[in-house]
Parts: C-alpha cells; sequence; structure tokens
C-alpha cells in the first residue's frame, strides 16, 4: 500500500510527533522507460516520472500533502492560494480531506477547465481576479500575513519539502541518481524542491552524484531565461504561464550548482512535444508538462545532452485536465456511421 510522502519519507522531512500523517495516497509515481521516443531520439537511458498519477492529477499534491500538515499542526483553519488550476486542484482537495476551509484565487479565462471542475467538486470557495497569476499570488500573500490563514503556495517552505520527495524516489528506482533531470519551469518551486532533494540525498550518499538540471520555461512565459520580469505572460501551457516566478533566485542556483540550463521552448515545440508523447509512448501529459521533452528535444538537438546518458524528464500533469486542446489538435477525424456491421466493416478495412 502506498502510505503517502509523509510516512515514506518520515526522516527528511519536518515532521515532529505532532504532525498529523495525513495522505490521500501522493507520490509513488510511475517512472516509466521510453520505448519509442528513446529510440527516436537515439538516447540509450531516458525515463519519464508520470506525477499525472498523483491523487489529484499533479506533482501538486506531494508539497500540499506537506503545508497542509503543518497548517492543521498550527490549528489554521483555513488555507489560500493562488493558482494557474493544479494548486487549487490540490489545496481543495486536501483541504476536503482535512475540513479545512480552502480559498482559491484563479486568474480568469487562463485556466484549463478541469482544473476549476476539480476545485468545484472538492468544495473550494473560488474567486475569479481579473488579472495575473502573479497579481493573485501577491494579494493571497498580503492576506495570509494579515490574517490567519495559511498560505499554501510553493513560497510556503513546506510545499518545497513535500515535493522533493520525487527526487528521492526517482534516485530509488535507478539505483543513482539520473546524469540529466528535464523539468517544465513556472513559479520555479519545483525545480528548487527536486535540487534540494538530489543535494541531500548525495549528502547522505544514498546517490554518487547529482543530476544536471535542465528547466525549460515557454518562450512567451520565459523571465528567467530573459534576466527580466515578463509583463504579460503568453503560453498555451497555463500552468507555467508566469511572469515573475517566486522561487526565480532558487532556480538559477539550482542551474548553477548543478551545471545546468534554464531555456525557453516555443508553444509549436511543447505542442509537437504533447502530441509526440501522447502517439510515441501512450502518455498523456498536460501542455506545462511537455516542456520538459520539448526542452530535452531541443538539447539533444544542439548537442547540449549526450544520447549515452541517463535522463529523466518530469511530466508534471495529466492530460485529461484539458481536454479542450487535444480536441483542438487532433486532426483525426471522428466518422460518424449507421449501426450496420458491413459499414463498419468496409470502413474498418480502408483504415
Ligand atoms: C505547477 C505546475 C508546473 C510548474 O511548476 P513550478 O513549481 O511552478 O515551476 C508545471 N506543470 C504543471 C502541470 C504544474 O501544475
Amino acid at each position: 500500500m502506498n502510505q503517502g510522502v509523509l510516512q515514506t519519507y518520515r526522516e527528511h522531512l519536518p515532521i515532529s510527533s505532532s504532525t498529523p500523517m495525513i495522505s490521500l495516497g501522493e507520490g509513488d509515481t510511475p517512472l516509466v522507460r521510453s520505448h519509442r521516443m528513446a529510440a527516436e531520439l537515439g538516447l540509450e537511458n531516458l525515463y519519464f516520472k508520470l506525477e499525472g498519477c498523483n491523487p489529484t492529477g499533479s506533482f501538486k499534491d506531494r508539497g500540499m500533502v506537506m503545508a497542509v500538515a503543518n497548517a492543521l499542526e498550527r490549528q489554521s483553519r483555513t488555507i489560500i492560494c493562488a493558482s494557474t488550476g493544479n494548486t487549487s486542484a490540490s489545496a481543495a482537495a486536501y483541504g476536503a480531506h482535512c475540513n479545512l476551509s480552502t480559498v482559491v484565487l484563479v486568474p480568469k479565462g487562463n485556466v484549463a477547465r478541469g482544473k476549476i471542475a476539480q476545485a468545484i467538486a472538492y468544495g473550494a470557495h473560488i474567486l475569479l481576479i481579473n488579472g495575473s497569476f502573479d497579481r493573485a499570488l501577491a494579494i493571497v500573500r498580503e492576506l495570509s500575513e494579515r490574517h490567519p490563514i495559511a498560505l499554501v503556495n510553493s513560497v510556503n517552505p513546506y510545499r518545497i519539502e513535500g515535493q522533493k520527495t520525487a527526487a528521492f524516489e526517482i534516485s530509488d528506482a535507478l539505483g543513482d541518481a539520473p546524469d540529466y533531470l528535464c523539468i517544465p519551469v513556472g513559479n520555479a518551486g519545483n525545480i528548487t524542491a527536486y535540487w534540494k532533494g538530489f543535494k541531500e540525498y548525495h549528502e547522505l550518499e544514498a546517490t554518487t552524484h547529482t543530476p544536471q538540471m535542465f528547466g525549460f520555461q515557454a518562450e512567451g512565459a520565459a523571465p528567467i531565461v530573459r534576466g527580466e520580469i515578463v509583463e504579460s505572460p503568453e503560453t498555451i501551457a497555463t500552468a507555467i504561464r508566469i511572469g515573475n516566478p517566486a522561487s526565480w533566485r532558487s532556480a538559477v542556483e539550482a542551474r548553477d550548482e548543478s551545471g545546468g540550463l534554464i531555456d525557453a521552448v516555443t508553444d509549436e515545440e511543447i505542442l509537437a512535444a504533447y502530441k509526440l508523447l501522447a502517439r510515441l509512448e501512450g502518455i498523456f501529459c498536460e501542455p506545462a508538462s511537455a516542456a520538459s521533452v520539448a526542452g530535452l528535444i531541443k538539447s539533444v538537438g544542439n548537442g547540449l545532452i549526450p544520447r549515452d546518458k541517463t535522463v529523466v524528464c518530469i511530466l508534471t500533469g495529466t492530460g485529461l485536465k484539458d481536454p479542450d486542446l487535444a480536441n483542438q489538435i487532433a486532426d483525426i477525424p471522428l466518422r460518424e456511421l449507421s449501426a450496420e456491421s458491413d459499414e463498419v466493416e468496409r470502413v474498418i478495412l480502408s483504415l
């Protein structure tokens, strides 16, 4: 049975005797060896970490369980977050599980439908903000300072602690750290968390080395790559549509300490990777997740990732959250037939 990340990685987390050991079964996600894409790219050892298999469909659950456990420990009754969708889905789920009131601020018009559906189903208070994610985050930061409301965005260090457990899982599964880690970068909490996890495992001598961290932003939302705040970030990958990452500095540290890279990929490259993952591997992730694979393809192409190394791409969330997008790019017509076996047979034989 999956006992959840708090129990499994207890000794590596800020857990005391009064921390409630809550779990929705987060963590322990599959690390899947690439089948066809590795062959196409000429890579010997490529793996995908399927974070979409977490209880609410994204890696946010790893950090949320730790942040909510801490909020309970401090006797908070309300949690709040700004969200491009997945944080609100996760906060709402753990809030419901623990009988907390959950308030989510969502930038209007830029969140995938499935994610809002989750927040509604879990019973969160949803406030649509006429402004960007960055603005919504500024508001929740201010309010959580003025009121006894626990902020559960990744500026909360407990989120980072929970999320670092994915680095432990990958290292345990491979028997060592990978050589390269490819990961999408939005608010930059996750790249920060992975780097912390890999460093801690290495210090404990659970691994022989740390990976080079390759982070990827979307071209229209690439403040770290450009070295300046992007006022109006634009990308189809809404989960990384962020112009002023809260963990900017620690993302740059992860890049520099690991000898890695933070680069940009275009929406076209993201969509191509999104489609390839589904068609070549049978893995349906969300567009933001595909940025890691778009970045891998780019980095193998320009020689920055050698073909004989072990590479792990983090697929941060499931594609089911944004079904409209899959419908938009589908180039397979849906054919309507009569309910006659002759007609169906004729069509099948002509495929
Ligand atoms: C939150 C999120 C990201 C970005 O992670 P950061 O920690 O903000 O960099 C990427 N993909 C998905 C699916 C997400 O939910």
